[in-house]
């Protein structure tokens, strides 16, 4: 319950939510949150420390990070025709899409999806709705789809592209419907991008209103917080009137342009992820009271049958082993658990703990 102070001072909305939950993963493997598992070869590291030495700490940061923005540019093969603005982690840009929209405005995802798309938008107290994805497969239900775009006339359109929690690629045919349909934005989020190899940036120049978002933090650079919207130099114009002049630290434009350069080892720690996914994949389809969906992306969504997604995450933790309860939620996600695809040691000791608990 609010306190008389907050309650007097404060939006219902705000009042009624609940603060991001992030786990304490201290002392376990981590399998919860997307990160890249690998840390970073020694002699690149001491080529980034020297780096660093050259960040004036005591100014502010280039306001339109341009160093950053021209090799983001090109490892992201953006074209130059296209508006790039850069934020404190996608998280940020999500909040300045939704900061710039008129009172009152509708904004439109699909269930489940990325909760701060929900989060984001209720606490600035615009009309959020979420449009369930077809149950068997987690696709679009386009009907439904199109029929919430004439009913609500969005002003914005959320799709993560692969989705997350449920690891999987839209049909392509059905966001562009979606995309003709529209008559606001439509953000693709590709956050999974790295590891997905699909995408919708080739089709910024025919859409005036597609923008496609990406960050680095699922590549291996989460702890810089970096993410970015490309798409209509117009609309992003207006956007880049809301985000805040120094959003992106010195130590991060330095540490992100520095790693972009020399990335070729997060390219190789990316490959074998994606080849882990595999062998995670085929080990949990092996085993008979567990249903896992495929995915595109870092992370694997599975449901257990027979046994509640509850008592297998209490008891993987029991183990040492942090993975995603998504079970809570409830509706579709009852007793669906998530696993972020880790080393290979860390994924072996995952299906040996998930073996055990199971056989409980
Ligand atoms: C992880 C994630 C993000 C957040 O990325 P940050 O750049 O770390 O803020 C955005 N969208 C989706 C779909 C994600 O899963």
């Amino acid at each position: 319950m609010p306190d008389n102070l907050s309650a007097k001072l404060f939006r219902p909305e705000l009042l009624s939510m609940s603060a991001y939950h992030v786990a304490d993963a201290a002392n376990y493997i981590k399998l919860d949150a997307m990160e890249n598992p690998y840390s970073w070869p020694e002699s690149i590291q001491q080529a980034w420390l020297e780096t660093l030495k050259t960040c004036a700490l005591n100014r502010y940061p280039d306001p339109e990070a341009k160093a950053l923005a021209a090799v983001l540019r090109s490892s992201n093969a953006i074209s130059e025709h296209a508006g790039l603005i850069l934020g404190n982690g996608s998280d940020e840009i999500i909040q300045i899409l939704l900061m710039a929209l008129a009172p009152q405005a509708s904004v439109l995802s699909v269930e489940p999806s990325f909760v701060m798309y929900k989060q984001i938008a209720l606490s600035l107290s615009l009309n959020y709705c979420g449009i369930p994805l077809r149950e068997d497969d987690f696709g679009l239900d386009l009907p439904a789809m199109l029929n919430a775009i004439t009913a609500l006339q969005p002003a914005l359109i959320f799709l993560a592209y692969p989705n997350n929690p449920t690891g999987n690629l839209f049909d392509t045919a059905s966001i562009l419907a979606i995309l003709a349909a529209a008559p606001g934005l439509v953000v693709i989020d590709e956050a999974y991008a790295p590891f997905a190899e699909a995408s919708f940036l080739h089709l910024l120049a025919e859409l005036d209103n597609l923008l496609v978002m990406r960050t680095v933090s699922k590549l291996g650079l989460a702890g810089l917080r970096l993410g970015f919207l490309a798409g209509n130099p117009k609309i992003l114009t207006e956007l880049n009137k809301i985000r805040l002049p120094y959003n992106i630290n010195c130590l991060t434009q330095s540490t992100a342009e520095f790693a972009l350069n020399y990335g070729e080892f997060l390219l190789d720690q990316t490959k074998d992820i994606c080849q882990q996914r595999t062998v995670v994949f085929n080990a949990l389809q092996a085993m008979d009271q567990i249903y896992a969906y495929p995915s595109a992306a870092n992370f694997i969504l599975f449901r257990t049958l027979d046994i509640s997604a509850d008592q297998v995450f209490t008891a993987l933790k029991q183990q040492g082993i942090l993975i995603k309860n998504l079970s809570r939620q409830g509706g579709v996600l009852t007793n669906c658990l998530r696993v972020t695809i880790g080393t290979e040691s860390e994924n072996l000791a995952f299906l040996q703990a998930l073996k055990n608990a199971l056989n409980q």
